[in-house]
């Protein structure tokens, strides 16, 4: 156990022993300390790197989301960030650009990488700087394309023995010298890839995602929906054998004293062995959470499997009941299933939640009135339905997808889709994204070097993003310019940047194919 912040003790610290010659690296989580510990990358990361006999890492989190933040402190030893020559920060949301502009900036270190003179190198990874390479490149000198597995032992071996130069513009690391796309690198076996089992939290902090132990069950999906960065960027779908998992969760749970187990999985049911990990961790006497599932993989056992490990919410996330756009999404779920896996979750002492899109292209009205008559006719059968939920969120083009080339809904048509959608789900609890944050992602995406001006000046002004607007509104430029539909004869910046293993043409077939048949 070590101490935290004041007088707050932690589980699974390492506090490495200085020595002459060792790398030390500030791995900085761009954002709080109970984000950080939910993130099992950051996690990974810790003891991966902490493996490594001629390395110590030590932690840095924001201690706020927003305003004035102190220089950052290391978590393990208060060493102050700017006395590390290397920082590693894993960006893993579009929200985390400004928590990583913001610690640099509290630091004293300057976060745009041409106005940083001598300072420390900076490299970052996760799916928003892959996803977002060009803005990626105005603040890090170095951008893990991949799997941290591969990616981060030839990075520190390269910085040790002084010749980074012969790894950049390869295969998996990206810096703003590079001419062509640079390849991902992806681990192909799971099995034999390096899983974290002590991790670090707060013992009683309520947090959460702090009483669990976190597997992560598979990388990627197969399913391959057309507006899903993660599958698109963490092909092929891989995963851990049933045997090796039991086998972690045994450990993990013993290590960190926790009767939880969180599943990391984008579809956990894909698991060729999903019910048997369950019946076991049921056997276990343990309880576990699950994200988001595809209703057409649940049937009444599963949900009553899932019931059995103490879930109380099932989420499900058809998109859209509307049989035109779920096409457009390549998401279709029979709505017999949505209404079967609803009722046997209520059946189970279950609550639901529905994760709805809106502005998908070609969407007209009679789509949203769609969805929602068949939700409020499935909601309205519910013995529980003042406790149901409803998320909605607009459709983001996201990079790497067939419809990375889509505009965003512009807001006023958001709006009035949301309207007809909550009058009819009368009643229900209705939440949506809202539509800035919405243009902050795409905006992230499709930044530049005027965006990561307007980055720096917002962390200056205590990180709210109505001053980013207001930045790049004052300097002329049209945030239009960066939700609109792209040509798809341009080849957008990142596939000239990136190689994730998908060819743009293929790309491109199919968001013509979906876009203009809608
Ligand atoms: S099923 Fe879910 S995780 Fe898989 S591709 Fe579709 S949206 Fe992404």
């Amino acid at each position: 156990m070590g101490r935290i912040f004041e007088m707050v003790y932690e589980h699974g610290v390492i506090v490495k022993r200085r020595c002459r010659n060792c790398i030390g690296i500030a791995l900085l989580y761009p954002s709080i300390y109970s984000a950080a510990v939910a993130s099992l990358t950051y996690q990974k990361l810790y003891y991966f790197i902490n493996m490594i006999e001629y390395v110590y890492a030590e932690r840095f989190v924001a201690k706020k989301l927003k305003g004035v933040e102190d220089p950052p402190q290391s978590l393990e030893t208060g060493a102050p960030l700017s006395k590390f020559k290397l920082i590693i920060a894993p960006l893993s949301y579009e929200a985390d650009y400004l928590g990583l502009v913001r610690l640099l900036l509290a630091a004293g270190i300057e976060p745009l990488r041409e106005r940083r003179k001598g300072g420390p190198i900076i490299v970052v990874g996760g799916p928003a700087a892959i996803a977002s390479p060009q803005l990626a490149l105005e603040i890090a000198d170095i951008v893990l394309v991949g799997d941290i597995e591969l990616t981060i032992p030839k990075l520190i071996d390269a910085i040790y023995h002084g010749n980074l130069e012969e790894i950049v513009c390869r295969d998996g690391f990206l810096t703003s010298d590079c001419d062509k796309p640079v390849k991902r690198l992806y681990v192909g076996d799971l099995d034999r890839s390096f899983h974290p089992i002590m991790q670090f939290r707060v013992p009683g902090s309520g947090e959460p995602w702090g009483e669990a132990f976190m597997v992560e069950v598979s990388r990627g999906c197969p399913h391959m929906c057309s507006f899903c960065l993660m599958a698109h960027l963490d092909m092929p779908f891989r995963y851990r054998s049933l045997n090796t998992l039991l086998k972690l969760i045994e450990e993990g749970v013993q290590v960190n004293k926790v009767r939880r187990v969180a599943f990391y999985a984008l579809s956990l049911f894909d698991h060729p062995q999903a019910d048997e990990l369950i019946e076991h961790v049921i056997e276990m006497g343990l309880s576990a959470s699950i994200g988001s599932l595809r209703a057409d993989l649940l049937d009444d056992r599963r949900v009553e499997l899932i019931a059995r490990l103490g879930q109380k919410v099932l989420t499900i996330a058809p998109e859209t009941l509307s049989e035109k756009v779920c096409k457009v999404l390549r998401k279709c779920v029979e709505w017999d299933r949505v209404v079967e896996v609803s009722r046997a979750a209520w059946r189970y002492g279950m609550h639901t939640k529905y994760y709805l899109m809106l502005g998908v292209p070609g969407e007209e009205r009679k789509d949203v009135e769609e969805t929602a008559r068949k939700l409020a006719e499935l909601i309205s059968q519910s013995p529980v339905k003042n406790l149901i939920r409803v998320s909605v969120n607009p459709l983001i083009p996201k990079p790497f997808t067939p419809l990375q080339w889509a505009q965003l809904v512009p807001k006023k048509e958001y709006k009035e889709r949301l309207k007809i959608l909550k009058e009819i789900l009368r009643g229900v609890r209705v939440s949506e994204l809202p539509y800035n944050e919405a243009v902050i992602q795409v905006v992230i995406h499709r930044g530049d070097k005027r965006v990561a001006l307007a980055l720096r000046h917002a962390a200056e002004m205590g990180a709210g993003y109505a001053s980013i607007f207001s930045y790049l509104k004052r300097q002329g430029v049209r945030i239009e310019d960066y939700t609109r539909q792209l040509d798809p004869n341009e080849v957008p910046q990142w596939h000239k940047m990136v190689d994730v293993g998908i060819p743009l043409a293929s790309l491109k077939r199919a968001f013509e194919t979906l876009h203009y048949s809608s």
